[in-house]
């Protein structure tokens, strides 16, 4: 006899992270490539003396703050382990045994996963042609099962953004009863002004007298704590109500909380780092288009190339220069935008690849 585990997690695919590779240079994970401000770190150091003490539960200051830059009341606001937990949570919260989660594919990894973990059931909406999300292919996706549909925006791993009428369109489509989840974890990288705020959208969605919107944030991107793992959830005073209910006590850890307000605190220059990497997205893509690459506009940190069958190829071609990517087998290649120097090396790398 052996310990019993539920049997349907032999079918879990497992989330594969970015690999790092000594000596070689990661655009894998979509991190950024700069450190802490010293500002960030002085605040960690500070902090680590009291980690003797339980953190605050309900990450009460961050809340406060967020809630001031937001303006939204700080009861609609939820603070998890990074937002892939906060992603579980939401599941959590709405879905049981036989209720539909309806996603785009291909997306951010965990989605398919999160759902197979809780019991409930996945429907994925192909992209469009174009890389893009479908949003009127979903809308036609729901159904009376569906409990819960992320809107990655950008998406993970294309990069594509979809614009403010085809969203609101899209949540004026969906069920009262079913939450849209707008993922919005690379939001501080947009710069096409087509592309809405989702917390601004919500807002607007709530006033209607309609709360089946939410919205989605990482610490781990544009502010650079990908290591602390803290995110933020807006929503309705209910679905952050449940998103609290789902909490794992004191998951949210004392170091990412003020690691979190002092990035806050540093926002203007963590935002201005932001558009130098806008920059550079530029730069890549447009050296890889003129090398000949299909790369489909990204308001992301990264970049989406469709090489099918020839995606592990130059995943091997990559790192054997040096640079390490994501491939997704059979379908394509997200590479994050580095420091310039990075992105050069990858640039060295996709120039002399064969396709
Ligand atoms: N959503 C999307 C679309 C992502 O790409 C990621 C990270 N890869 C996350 C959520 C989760 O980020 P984190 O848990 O670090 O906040």
């Amino acid at each position: 006899m052996s310990v019993r585990t539920r049997p349907d997690l032999s079918l879990l695919p497992p989330y594969v992270p970015g690999r790092s590779v000594p000596g070689a240079i990661k655009l894998a994970s979509n991190e950024v490539s700069a450190g802490p401000l010293p500002s960030v770190v002085r605040a960690i150091a500070d902090a680590a003396t009291s980690v003797n003490r339980y953190p605050d539960s309900g990450s009460g200051a961050l809340v406060e703050r967020l809630s001031g830059k937001l303006g939204v009341p700080e009861e609609q606001i939820a603070v998890g382990c990074g937002s892939v937990t906060l992603c579980q949570q939401l599941v959590q919260a709405t879905c049981g045994e036989g209720d539909e989660v309806l996603f785009p594919w291909r997306s951010f990894e965990a989605y398919p996963i999160i759902t197979q973990v809780v019991g409930a059931t996945q429907r994925r909406v192909p992209l469009t042609p174009e890389h893009g999300l479908d949003l009127d292919a979903m809308a036609e996706a729901i159904t009376p099962s569906t409990r819960l549909v992320f809107v990655c925006n950008p998406n993970n791993p294309t990069g594509t953004a979809v614009r403010t009428e085809e969203v609101e369109r899209f949540v004026e489509r969906v069920p009262d009863d079913v939450l849209v989840v707008l993922d919005e974890a690379y939001k501080e990288f947009v710069d096409d002004p087509h592309v809405p705020d989702g917390v601004e959208l919500a807002k607007a969605h709530w006033s209607r007298g309609r709360d089946n919107v939410a919205v989605l944030r990482t610490f781990s991107k544009a502010y650079g704590l990908a290591g602390l793992r803290v995110g933020y959830a807006v929503g309705s005073p209910q679905v952050a109500d449940a998103l609290r209910k789902v909490y794992v006590p004191f998951g949210v850890n004392a170091l990412a909380q003020v690691a979190a307000i002092a990035s806050l605190d540093a926002e203007p220059e963590l935002l201005e780092r932001c558009r130098g990497l806008v920059v550079e997205r530029g730069r890549v893509r447009a050296e890889l288009l003129a090398a000949g690459y299909e790369v489909p506009e990204t308001q992301a940190n990264f970049v989406w190339l469709p090489l099918g069958e020839r995606t592990a190829a130059f995943n091997e071609h990559c790192l054997d220069r040096k640079v390490v990517v994501r491939a997704f087998a059979g379908d394509g290649a997200r590479v994050t935008i580095g420091s310039p120097e990075e992105n050069e090396a990858f640039l060295v790398a996709a120039r002399s690849f064969e396709r």
